[in-house]
């Protein structure tokens, strides 16, 4: 049974209202079922849809088909494969609009945001698409006279993908294009939280010319289907992005049928202003790391480390800039900040904050949840945070900047080296030299160097440490879904 706020509905204003799909997508086939998970838009708490409950039965039912499609998935060129990611690509652009209303609305980010999402998100199609062509093996020098060994890239099979609500477009197209491309299958668990964009990415991937079984999507409550994705021998594959705890715990469980793993996981970033860093650039920098998704992005600024001579200067300027943000439902007008995933998240960043004032932080602007519905909070600076407060060591995930000083380079790459976390880190200084020892000192697996915006489709994504295994985007993300096969040719003697 579908059920929806009807105001709520007309709100959205999609072009193509048949986007929003309250269905799951299983061997090319919408599947509905009686008991549904409520999907609600964060800004005010309304309904805007269902999406069904499915459970181990149709999980099953989704490997089974992705598995029966996969050697004629595989075996077709992989310049048919590139041409259809193409359509695909081209057409999540041509509804990039929809696209990104429905996104605004299910996860709550403001509507610019959502639409920079969709073309990121589409970028992976359209980069994927192209490297299908280029998936080159390689030739050894045999060992022998007798010998030649040559190595193939071979697509691993049946993929399972589950992923987070934070970026509900581009964090499906970063595994689901490179493992299409490379002549995998795939079975896609979306959060609960955010299903909606994923199965409209679907209903364009159909329309684009993927067969039926070559991407699957299941929604519905997350143990039982993670039980099937994570132990299922007809999975190879298993792709996660999430929390640490998670990723750790799913990961294991992959290891019974020891399928290959990848995981991206959970940050603490650190970003480290020098007293030689352009002050404007670093508050920019700082603005756009720490505030873009309502601070919600696992590449988000966690912590921010500024050297005294220019700690004054830098809070007192980011701290206008923090002020000026226009917070607001992302359906209703610009706005740079929208509300926080849900309760829970609310919860979070309110400890943290206390936990901070506690140690003896003090607080330059917001601090408060605000408005009678949806789950909103001020974006909110905070300055002297204790090195050891639980906003420096776990990540926030909100719209909070705690300024901590420090005096010495040394000082700060300790500091920014102390976690289990590894994986986004920034550094702002003009001093050549410094930002070379810098980027190779930080033990992180991405580095900002005098930028706060580091993600893109042509770079390697990802973590070290406990922020994960493997890379997504550029050409090493294809890897990750291909297996290397080396075959030694043995020779006969030349005939006399
Ligand atoms: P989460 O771990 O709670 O959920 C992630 C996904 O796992 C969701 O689809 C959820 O339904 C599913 N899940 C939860 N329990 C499961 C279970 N028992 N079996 C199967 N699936 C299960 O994370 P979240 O709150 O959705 O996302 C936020 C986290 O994701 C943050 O920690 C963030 O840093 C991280 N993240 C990392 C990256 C990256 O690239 N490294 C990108 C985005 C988000």
């Amino acid at each position: 049974m579908t059920r929806h706020d009807l105001g709520e509905r007309a709100r959205l204003a999609l072009k193509r209202p048949d986007l929003l799909r309250e269905a799951a997508w299983i061997n090319g086939v919408w599947v509905t079922g009686d008991a549904v998970i409520e999907v609600t838009n964060p800004a005010n708490g309304k309904v805007l849809g269902a999406v069904p409950a499915l459970g181990e039965a149709e999980t099953l039912g989704a490997v089974a088909a992705a598995h029966a499609a996969f050697p004629a998935w595989a075996a077709r060129a992989a310049k048919d494969r590139a041409a259809i990611l193409r359509r695909w690509f081209e057409l999540v652009m041509a509804h990039r609009d929809d696209l990104a209303r429905l996104m605004t609305a299910e996860q709550g980010k403001p509507l610019a945001e959502a639409q920079g999402e969709v073309a990121y998100a589409a970028g992976f199609i359209e980069w994927f698409g192209e490297e299908a062509k280029r998936a080159y093996g390689e030739v050894i020098p045999g060992h022998q006279a007798d010998k030649r060994i040559v190595v193939l890239k071979q697509p691993v099979g049946v993929v399972a993908a589950v992923t987070p609500w934070n970026f509900p477009a581009a964090m499906i197209t970063r595994k689901v294009a490179p493992a299409l491309a490379a002549g995998c299958t795939v079975v896609l668990k979306p959060s609960e939280l955010t299903p909606f964009s994923a199965l409209a990415l679907a209903l364009l991937g159909e329309e684009a010319g993927l067969p039926a079984g070559v991407f699957n999507i299941v929604t519905g409550p997350p143990a039982p289907i993670g039980a099937v994705l994570t132990t299922d021998p007809r999975v190879a594959k298993f792709t996660f992005t999430g929390s640490t705890s998670v990723g750790k715990m799913l990961a294991a469980a992959c290891m019974g049928t020891v399928k290959r793993v990848s995981l991206e996981l959970g940050g603490n970033a650190p970003f480290i202003v020098f007293d030689d860093a352009d002050l404007d650039a670093a508050v920019e920098g700082a603005m756009a790391s720490k505030f873009r998704n309502t601070g919600q992005t696992c590449v988000c600024a966690n912590r921010l480390l500024v050297q005294a001579g220019i700690y004054d200067a830098f809070a007192e300027r980011l701290t206008n800039r923090v002020k000026a943000l226009r917070v607001g439902d992302g359906l209703e007008g610009a706005t740079d900040q929208g509300p926080l995933i849900n309760a829970g998240a609310l919860d979070k960043v309110e400890r943290h904050i206390a936990n901070a004032v506690a140690g003896g932080a003090g607080m330059l602007t917001g601090g408060r949840r605000f408005g009678t519905s949806g789950t909103w909070f001020e974006p909110t600076v905070l300055i002297d945070v204790p090195p050891l407060a639980l906003l420096n060591i776990e990540e926030t995930f909100g719209p909070v900047a705690g300024l901590v000083r420090f005096e010495t380079e040394a000082q700060a790459l300790a500091m920014a080296n102390d976690t289990r976390a590894g994986l986004a880190s920034y550094v702002f200084t003009r001093d050549l030299d410094r930002a070379w020892r810098m980027g190779e000192g930080l033990q992180y697996g991405m580095v900002g160097l005098n930028t706060g915006l580091i993600s893109t489709e042509v770079a390697p994504f990802g973590g070290i440490k406990e922020s994960g295994l493997g890379r997504e985007g550029s050409h090493f993300g294809l890897d990750e879904y291909m297996e290397l096969k080396m075959m030694c040719v043995g020779l006969a003697p030349a005939p006399v």
